[in-house]
């Protein structure tokens, strides 16, 4: 059978699906009953209309993550709405749960616009301990993210903005040091100008690239400061407009040290290839289809070629079950205001630092035996490293700390042996 039969086969069976709600406490009796609900459920409530943050201690709101979507960016389905979107968000829960066990509300929303999403996920902040928005497409998804950060007090993360960028972020940082170059001295190309692409770009800037030296393309071109001053893009895009001649991709790639792609498949050849700096770093991240197939880049030249696509059968995916797990794991445990920018930085950085690390035999043996050091074919930690859980989750919660994003201290040494247990 086909993957699309088989997955088919997977949702229809009973119960129709992939979740479910589970109880954590005795329900056996009436008197668990009567604590479960009224009439003694009542203390509960009472003791949070005292203090709100008594809802941390009283109920599962912690634990709970909003998976929220409109539909309108379904991976690389476009705009099929919010029904259509349920087994992609369901399915995001899943992930939460398995690799950080953490609780998802799924809530598709009929609407289009950005101040009607607004006005329902603040109304709905009593609900969750945290918001992932989820496939709503770009520009939109950039004001509606802005929107609830400023509004909302808990954290709120549009993992199709800032997930590609962590990760990848994380993949930059290792390549950078395997090609012996140093961030700021990068000379950065992207093919792509979407939610994800913005998004990756500025990160890059917070992890210490020159954004002088970032050169964005999109399906018309570069972005010049010509065009951006011509009322040509969008305000996302004029930010990363640059004073350059106008040209095309192959022009912008001559002397690269990284290409970005977050765009459409096979744009990229070999030529061009050939063009870019010593040792070019190439994440092309298109799906399914990447810009430039991994044969074809790593074949273009003699030297090496620091390649990373969104593929599971090649070496460096960049997969973001990497990141939004683990990140709202640590985000959560310290009852964290936000997801900032430094709490980005520290996943990244945690990501990074662990790719560097010996790899256990286990998870060798997940990935077939195939050897997994650090170097230009292992840049980025593998997704079922379970050790991804001990080293990102900490990192993201020290740097809430440290940032005064958290509501809540931990004792890290005592929070990662609770991780590990
Ligand atoms: P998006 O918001 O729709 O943006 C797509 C961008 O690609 C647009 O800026 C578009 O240009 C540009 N584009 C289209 N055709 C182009 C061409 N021929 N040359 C140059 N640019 C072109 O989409 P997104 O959510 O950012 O995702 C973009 C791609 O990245 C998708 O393939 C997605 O699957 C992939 N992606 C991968 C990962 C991963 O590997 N982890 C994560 C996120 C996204 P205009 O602005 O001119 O229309
Ligand atoms: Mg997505």
């Amino acid at each position: 059978m086909g993957i699309e039969e088989d997955s088919l086969d997977y949702h229809r069976r009973e119960p129709p699906g992939k979740i479910e709600i589970s109880t954590t406490k005795p329900t056996n009796t009436q008197r668990d009953l009567s604590l479960a609900y009224s009439p003694g459920v009542a203390a509960a409530c009472l003791e949070i209309a005292a203090d709100p943050d008594d809802a941390y201690a009283y109920t599962a709101k912690g634990n709970l993550v909003g998976v929220v979507s409109n539909g309108s960016a379904v991976l690389g389905l476009g705009d099929i709405g919010a029904q259509a979107s349920k087994p992609v968000m369901e399915g995001k829960g899943v992930l939460f749960k398995r690799f950080a066990d953490i609780d998802v509300f799924d809530v598709e929303l009929e609407q289009t616009d950005a101040e009607d999403i607004v006005r329902t996920v603040t109304a709905m902040e009593p609900t969750f301990g945290g918001v992932n928005l989820e496939d709503i497409k770009a520009p939109e998804c950039f004001e509606i993210e802005e929107r609830l950060r400023e509004e909302m007090s808990i954290p709120v993360f549009h993992d199709d903005q800032h997930g590609t960028a962590i990760i990848s972020g994380a993949a930059l940082l290792n390549a950078a040091d395997i090609a012996g170059k140093s961030l700021d001295d990068l000379d950065v190309v992207f093919s792509g100008a979407g939610a994800s692409a913005i998004a990756t770009a500025r990160f890059y800037v917070s992890l210490g690239a020159d954004r002088e030296r970032i050169t964005m393309c999109d399906s018309s071109g570069i972005i010049t400061a010509e065009r951006a001053e011509a009322g040509d893009v969008n305000e996302f895009k004029r930010e990363f407009a640059r004073d350059v001649p106008e040209g095309d991709l192959a022009d912008a790639l001559v002397d690269a040290d990284v290409f970005v792609g977050l765009s459409v498949g096979g744009i990229v050849d070999r030529e061009m290839v050939r063009s870019m700096a010593d040792d070019p770093i190439i994440f092309a991240m298109a799906n399914p289809d990447p810009e430039i197939a991994y044969h074809d880049a790593k074949e273009a030249r003699e030297d090496t070629v620091i390649m990373a696509t969104g593929r599971s059968d090649y070496p460096n995916q960049v997969n973001n079950v990497l990141g939004f797990p683990f990140i709202f794991r640590g985000a959560l445990d310290v009852r964290a205001t936000e997801i900032n920018e430094e709490m980005k930085v520290a996943a990244a950085e945690a990501l990074a630092r662990l790719a560097r690390q010996d790899v256990p035999d286990a998870v060798v043996k997940a990935y077939g035996d195939q050897p997994l050091q650090y170097g230009p074919e292992y840049i980025i930690p593998k997704p079922l490293d379970p050790r991804v859980l001990f080293e990102v989750a900490p990192a993201v919660a020290q740097a809430a700390m440290d940032s005064g994003a958290a509501r809540g201290e931990l004792d890290m040494a005592a929070y990662v042996e609770r991780l590990e247990a």
